[in-house]
């Protein structure tokens, strides 16, 4: 069955009800009843032991002694609830009645104990009644046989258990009813969310659920949806800010590209000029082609498929490998390196990653040096961690740009170092390679003064 939970909510909550109020209204009928055969069987009893002493035995006779009087009465008085009194010998003989009893005879259980209650019928009508020995010089003479109609109690009942079973019925149709108001009340949080996220698309997701007024967990829920759409708002923005910065980051480049063509191509130029014209073309290409690269390294980090068996290296060997591959530009800008390894174990670190980490941050410390400037590269351990330091006395970063050096195509500065080429990739991609291996990249900087990057390897 597909039940709404609304209504799964109420059912079980009437199935809860349903039980206890059956078990309750059970117990009631019970103890109505058995007050009700208490009451009787007391009555009964006394007019049973009232009746044994009214008794006369003579030979193997039992009669009654009062039966004129009795009689008598009969007539007179119209009996409400009458009591029907029997006596019969051993053998079961009818010896002696109550005049109320007519023609009509009161059966005897041979199989009830003695001075038992019992219900049986009389004319086809219920009746209870008691049996109790006649003793005569300690022998069993015969009974005496009592009984009081059960009609009137029995209506009683009747009307109580259908009082009983209406009202059951009635009470728990309405507590359905009650139950699912209450839960549909109680789960407005839930349809709020489901309508809210519904209509979210990549247009409006700045829609937010409305919160319950009570702290309960429909808000935790409620909250914590909401969190979750700010984190995928956010990440879309940084996505299409991502798409737009790189567009942009293509497009300059390929219309000062178009703008070289379109003005050599006007006219014939001297040798020189096309010459001088094709390699500026041919570096602004190159420019375009490191972006692309660095694009598509960044797209890569940030899927989830990254390297997970990334092969490790000595971290002083691809130190060393990073240093000889930027050896031109070392020797060009007449760079001194002072490289130190101050620790004395083989520290291997995942090669892929690290080298991203270090060769941006190493090429960025000769890159924003002076000519003839000094960088300094240190290996030390601190609290169990490997910590490379990587110290230049460059140009530095303004105070404020420090927290946005890791973004996107951020540089600091970039009209005041023109002749200083970039695109703003480079610490994104050593933040992204940290983050893969649970490295941690801390920046130190002041303008003109220089700049010390410390990278902890956990
Ligand atoms: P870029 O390609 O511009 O070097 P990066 O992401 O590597 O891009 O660096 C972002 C910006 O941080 C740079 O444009 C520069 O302004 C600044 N920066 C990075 N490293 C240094 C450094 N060692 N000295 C001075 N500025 C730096």
């Amino acid at each position: 069955m597909n039940l709404s939970f609304r209504n799964r909510i109420a059912l079980h909550y009437m199935i809860a009800t349903a039980i206890i109020m059956a078990v309750i209204f059970g117990i009631v009928f019970f103890v109505v009843q058995e007050t009700m055969y208490q009451n009787i069987d007391n009555d009964l009893t006394f007019e049973a032991s009232k009746h044994s002493d009214e008794i006369k035995i003579i030979d193997n006779t039992i009669q009654f002694v009062n039966k004129a009087e009795w009689e008598e009465i009969e007539h007179k008085e119209i009996q409400i609830n009458p009591v029907f009194i029997q006596i019969i010998d051993t053998n079961g003989r009818v010896m002696d009645k109550s005049p109320n009893l007519k023609s009509d005879v009161l059966s005897f259980k041979n199989t009830e104990k003695t001075a038992a209650h019992f219900n049986t019928l009389l004319k086809d009508k219920s009746i209870r009644q008691i049996q109790k020995p006649i003793q005569s010089n300690g022998k069993t003479k015969g009974y005496l046989l009592a009984a009081m109609t059960l009609e009137p109690s029995m209506m009683v009942l009747i009307k109580l258990r259908n009082i009983l079973i209406i009202s059951y019925l009635l009470m728990l149709s309405v507590l359905y009813f009650i139950s699912r108001y209450l839960a549909g009340r109680s789960i407005i949080p839930v349809k709020n969310i489901t309508e809210t996220t519904n209509h979210i698309t990549r247009n409006n997701f700045n829609e937010r659920v409305q919160l319950p007024i009570y702290k309960d967990e429909l808000y935790d829920l409620s909250s914590g949806i909401n969190k979750l759409l700010q984190r995928i708002e956010n990440a879309i923005a940084r996505e299409r800010q991502f798409t737009s910065d790189a567009s942009h980051e293509l497009r300059t480049p390929l219309s000062s590209l178009r703008g070289t063509l379109e003005v050599l191509i006007r006219k014939p130029r001297a040798q020189e000029e096309y010459e001088s014209k094709i390699k500026y073309s041919l570096s602004e290409i190159d420019r375009m082609t490191q972006t692309i690269e660095q694009l598509l390294i960044l797209a890569r980090l940030d899927s989830s498929n990254n390297i997970n068996n990334d092969e490790t290296i000595l971290l002083p060997t691809l130190i060393q490998d990073i240093l000889s591959r930027h050896g031109n530009e070392i020797l060009s800008k007449q760079l001194s390196i002072n490289f130190k390894n101050e620790t004395n174990e083989q520290i291997t670190v995942p090669k892929y990653y690290t080298n991203l980490i270090l060769d941006n941050v190493i090429s960025n410390a000769m890159k924003y040096s002076n000519n003839k400037g000094k960088i300094y590269i240190s290996l030390t351990h601190s609290k169990g961690h490997v910590i490379c330091r990587i110290k230049d006395e460059g140009i530095g970063i303004k105070h404020e740009d420090i927290p946005q050096v890791f973004n996107h195509f951020f540089r600091s500065d970039a009209l005041e170092h023109k002749h200083i080429s970039g695109n703003g990739l480079g610490l994104s991609i050593a933040q992204k390679s940290a983050e893969a291996i649970n490295a941690k990249i801390y920046l130190e900087s002041s303008v003109n003064v220089g700049s010390i990057f410390t990278i902890n390897f956990k």
